[in-house]
């Protein structure tokens, strides 16, 4: 009785208290250097997002929150659960052209949209895969019955194809995928990744999935398989799908403003290493993102006690980035179009703490996203280190879905480094002075870039995942699914 009064008596202080924080750069160094040595002690498991260890996580930022008086962004409540999807392999894909058998991820990867089913059936070459009646279009009209086969689509784009047509749905995979059911097509091999929606071809947390195996394959193996025009294919897969449920942690600092900055970075990570060099060591994972995720802490407790009367912010610590940018997902797919009007751009921190590690350099990325920020690139100063520009948003971060949204956003990071995803990613080689320095740019530029005029968004021109990535995409992807 007596604990649980003095933990009662502890939280309403915590909630009430509107505690003053000094923000000298020792102070700063202080508070980041404890939040990651608790985020990335043995004792958090690694953090997996829906685990023990990521509910440890969310309840140690919860109460850092809570200490430096910024409130959740809805109601009492800083957790913002959500399901997702999971595809488990109860064995690996296959895809076997004549008396050739392609490997899984170097070759071919399985698409999100694919049934579990085994078929073994002859092709057929279906062009673009295109079926548009209003302008004439229609890649099935010169061959011979596509009912019973395996159709080849070409995600490129035909040549003459109007610019309200490529905004439009048509040339997705998901519509073209559907034609080729409609015309009877027993599965569906796609190649050519200009065109591919970033990575939605990969995205197994949503339910559209057909009736009919889909995978996406290399040159090599579509060159293979056209040369040998008799010869029937197999596509094998055998998947399970799976609900998870995660949680990502909001909090809002309203200054009653017009407009919101976003403060977001993951806080999940790996959980026990996989890799049989260190098999159930856990990753800790100090620089990802326990960095971020402090610094973030950090960001919030100064916003909390300097008021910006034009600007609120929002504070997201985002879960299951690792599992594939779920949580980022999740939160854009839920704003409402009144709160995403009113964002005026979205800071990500993710791997901050490792200045040094790619000499004194900070990454900028997604520095297209907004013409203002070659402008602040110019005029804010980061005398402790040098920036270099990415000008596209990839996604492998949570910004990625923020851009996406038609948001302005940047995501600052110290680089890869030989630690990466591996339990040897502890606190101890965190530069914490180094951190120190990129959260003192970081408030300079969100004090420059939050005055003035609403941050303007662009689209970075250009940027699609081609054909070259294929082999690096499909990597990419095998690794956010366990089998
Ligand atoms: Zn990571």
């Amino acid at each position: 009785m007596r604990s649980f009064l003095l933990a009662f008596t502890f939280c309403t202080f915590c909630l009430s208290s509107t505690a003053q924080f000094s923000f000298s750069d020792s102070s700063v160094r202080m508070r980041i250097r404890r939040d990651i040595y608790v985020l990335a002690s043995d004792s958090f498991e690694g953090r997996e997002a829906g685990t023990e260890g990521e509910k440890k996580a969310y309840a140690y930022i919860i109460s850092r929150l809570k200490e430096a008086g910024v409130p959740p962004l809805s109601g009492n409540n800083y957790l913002q659960p959500f399901t997702t999807g999971h595809v488990k392999f109860t064995t690996p894909p296959h895809l076997i052209a004549g008396k050739r058998s392609f490997e899984w991820r170097n070759d071919f990867g399985l698409c999100a949209y694919s049934a579990s089913d085994s078929v073994s059936s002859p092709w057929a070459d279906a062009g673009f895969g295109l079926v548009i009646a209003a302008d004439g279009i229609d890649s099935y009209k010169d061959i011979p019955a596509v009912s019973g086969k395996i159709v080849l689509i070409n995600l490129g784009t035909p040549p003459g194809i109007s610019k309200e047509r490529l905004r439009g749905a048509e040339l997705t995979p998901a519509v073209r995928i559907a034609d080729a059911v409609i015309k009877g097509a027993t599965g569906v091999i796609l190649y050519n990744g200009q065109g591919i929606e970033n990575s939605r071809l990969f995205d197994f947390s949503r339910s559209d999935s057909v009736s009919i195996p889909v995978m996406y394959v290399t040159t090599g193996v579509i060159d293979f398989i056209k040369k040998h025009p008799g010869e029937p294919v197999t596509m094998a897969v055998h998947t399970e799908r799976i609900r998870n449920i995660y949680t990502n942690v909001c909090a809002y600092i309203n200054n009653g403003a017009a407009r919101t900055i976003i403060l977001g970075g993951h806080y999940d990570h790996l959980g026990k290493s996989r890799e049989p060099r260190d098999k159930g060591a856990y990753c800790v994972g100090a620089d990802d993102n326990a960095s971020g995720t402090a610094g973030i802490l950090e960001l919030s407790r100064y916003y909390a006690a300097h008021k910006d009367p034009l600007n609120n912010y929002l504070v997201i610590f985002f879960s299951a980035e690792e599992k594939g940018l779920f949580g980022s997902e999740y939160f854009v797919r839920q704003m409402r179009e009144g709160m995403k009007d009113s964002i005026n751009f979205m800071l990500n921190f993710d791997m901050i703490g490792r200045l040094g590690c790619q000499g004194l350099q900070v990454t900028a990325e997604a520095t297209g996203s907004s013409p203002a920020w070659s402008k602040l690139y110019r005029e804010v100063k980061h005398p402790a280190f040098s920036l270099e520009k990415v000008t596209a948003s990839l996604p492998f971060s949570d910004q990625d879905a923020f851009y996406n949204a038609g948001i302005p956003v940047l995501y600052l990071n110290t680089g890869l480094h030989d630690r990466y995803h591996t339990p040897l990613d502890k606190p101890e080689t965190i530069n914490y002075t180094g951190m120190t320095e990129i959260l003192k740019y970081s408030k300079e530029l969100v004090g420059r870039a939050g005055t003035g005029e609403k941050v303007r968004y662009r689209k970075v021109p250009g940027i699609i995942l081609d054909f070259e990535m294929a082999g690096f995409i499909l990597s990419y992807i095998g690794e956010q699914l366990s089998f």
